[in-house]
């Protein structure tokens, strides 16, 4: 299968790499000018739970318009970037192009349709990976893939996407509510990410002190009284439980977002606990935690140039 990865970070090269090695003809595509030249010269280096390995099967490029059409495009830009980047590389899709994001935070799927209409399915991911430097990316943490389409129903497309996966040791599973995927992870993610980022814990860190766990239960609460409001169909009764056990299983994780505050770089918060405030406007409610923490996170951005 001929693949373009819009946006090629962390989870991109993990995800090009995995399906590069399924034999598939995979194209990176990253604006970052150092990581592609280094991947176009020396290959793809990744370590961690699959193995360390240097993928050369596997091109990269800054300009899209080298590619052609594709018959899949991943997008795994962070969700700040989503709607430029997809009219960047609006070109390497056509009707017969299957458009997937498995991107955290709320939003992406629609800036998506913007751009490709119905060609776009989304899904979630349970892998986790960090970028190391040009090049190279460490494979963090392993799990699920969860696809489908927006409309629930079980396509032949859908069922190829998930044999392609398969067969390139991605563990694809189709679900027939998508939304409800999106809204799992994206409790999780409200629960777990701004809360690190601004204290510095580990994941599991979190349930160690009575301040923070009292923080990510609010913060649920909040979000799951939204996503209720929204007619969302979650997968969890408990959200809060369910967090909680997230955090245990990923104890020794540091969040997305405390990374990204570590390393000064924008965080996706206007699209996690933000997106719970500003869905919350629309139905009259308010989120005083989820729009502290946003605020707070926002401030730390503003602020990385000053302190
Ligand atoms: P990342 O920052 O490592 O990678 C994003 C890449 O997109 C960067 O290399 C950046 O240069 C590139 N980019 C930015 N704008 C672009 C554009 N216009 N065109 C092409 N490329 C562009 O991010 P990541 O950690 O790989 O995360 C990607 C998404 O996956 C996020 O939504 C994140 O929340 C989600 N996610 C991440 C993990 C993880 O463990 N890292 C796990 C699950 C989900």
């Amino acid at each position: 299968m001929k693949i373009a990865i819009i946006g090629s970070g962390a989870m991109g090269c993990l995800y090009g790499g995995l399906l590069a090695e399924g034999g598939n003809e995979v194209y990176l595509i990253d604006i970052w000018k150092e990581h592609v030249d280094t991947i176009n010269e020396k290959g793809l280096n990744i370590k961690g739970l699959t193995g360390e390995r240097v993928i050369s099967n596997i091109k990269a490029t800054t300009d899209s318009k080298e590619i052609g059409k594709v018959e899949l495009a991943l997008v795994f830009v962070k969700s700040t970037s989503t709607g430029e980047a997809a009219r960047e590389n609006k070109d390497v899709v056509d009707e017969n192009t299957v458009v997937l994001t498995l991107q955290n935070g709320l939003g992406n799927l629609e800036k998506l349709m913007q751009v490709w209409d119905s060609s776009v399915i989304a899904g979630t991911t349970a892998h986790g990976a960090t970028l190391i430097g040009p090049g190279s990316i460490l494979h963090a943490g392993q799990g699920k893939t969860i696809i489908g389409e927006v409309s629930g129903l079980a396509t032949k497309r859908i069922e190829w996407i998930q044999k392609v996966f398969n067969d390139s040791r991605i563990d694809t599973d189709i679900s027939d509510n998508v939304m409800g995927l999106i809204w799992d992870k994206l409790l999780v993610n409200i629960g777990i990410n701004a809360i690190t980022a601004l204290t510095g814990l580990r994941n599991g860190q979190l349930l160690e002190h009575e301040e923070t766990e009292w923080i990510l239960e609010e913060a649920v609460k909040e979000a799951f009284q939204i996503a209720q409001l929204k007619g969302i169909r979650l997968h969890y009764e408990d959200p809060i439980a369910h967090t909680k056990d997230v955090c245990r299983a990923t104890a020794e994780n540091k969040a997305s977002m405390l990374q990204d505050v570590i390393h000064k770089r924008e965080t996706e918060i206007k699209m996690i606990n933000g997106a719970i405030a500003d869905e919350a406007e629309k139905y009259g409610v308010i989120t005083p935690v989820n729009k502290l923490l946003t605020n707070l996170i926002l401030m730390k951005e503003k602020l990385y140039e000053i302190v």
